[in-house]
């Protein structure tokens, strides 16, 4: 199994462009997956095995936001930075650039993004120096979009920021805001979902009636004309009942 072109969850409330799978087009020494030495560190303990191949979806259960940081760059150049410390390519796994949510690597892959908890996180990126200037509104809808789609994807519980798991600034951006906005999201997301539902069973009346109506235009002589009659006159009685006809 693998986790390469993903595609943005359905129902967002907010227009963004279609994520765009770039991770073969950045510079690597080497596939993550050949890495050698990638200690399996599951919550910050090691249970003295190495990790090889691609991750199981089930063991991702978290999405640690990140930003570029200082010096700010294109993904080339931080994928080339990546790979000269690490050895392998960019440890994201999405990142948020000009405007574009970019895949960088399989969800699966075990990259470097946060120490001692790579191992069942999923890393998205906004590929630029937040402490210069918080998320633009812009900013904002493609993180949510690639947090929404991740979520639809694997079984993530917790959205965390790099700074909660390791001593650093990143992501120099509220956690909490984005918690809440994501939990808002969700909720409108799911009453859209009710909304959808209901009108497409609303929408069925019609269809039967139109069915029906025609039946009737057989005329008076045939037996499938009299069973609808009979039916939508009894219909006609509950909307009297309900005041919706006189
Ligand atoms: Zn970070």
């Amino acid at each position: 199994m693998s986790l390469r072109k993903i595609t943005l969850v359905e129902g967002l409330p907010f227009k963004v462009p279609p994520i765009e799978d770039i991770t073969d087009t950045l510079p690597k020494k080497q596939s993550w997956e050949t890495l050698p030495n990638k200690k399996n560190i599951v919550k910050g303990v090691w249970d003295k095995t190495y990790h090889t191949g691609l991750r199981k979806p089930e063991d991702i259960d978290t999405i640690v936001v990140h930003h570029s940081g200082s010096p700010e760059g294109t993904l080339q150049a931080h994928a080339g930075s990546h790979s000269r410390n690490w050895g392998a390519g960019i440890g994201y796994h999405i990142s948020i650039d000009n405007g574009r949510i970019y895949q960088v690597n399989d969800l699966l892959t075990f990259s470097f993004h946060v120490g001692d908890h790579n191992t069942y996180t999923v890393g998205i990126e906004v590929n630029r120096d937040l402490s210069k200037g918080d998320l633009t509104s812009q900013e904002r809808e493609l993180l949510y979009a690639a947090i929404l789609t991740v979520k639809s994807l694997l079984p993530i519980k917790e959205i965390l920021g790099h700074n909660e798991l390791n001593k650093t600034a990143c992501p120099c951006t509220s956690m909490n805001r984005i918690r809440d906005d994501i939990q808002l999201l969700e909720n409108k997301m799911k009453q859209q979902d009710t909304w959808e539902a209901k009108k497409t069973k609303v929408g069925e009346i019609a269809n039967q009636y139109n069915y029906m109506f025609n039946l009737i235009n057989l005329g008076e002589t045939d037996g499938d004309a009299h069973w609808a009659m009979n039916q939508l006159l009894a219909v006609r009685e509950v909307l009297k009942e309900r005041k919706l006809l006189d």
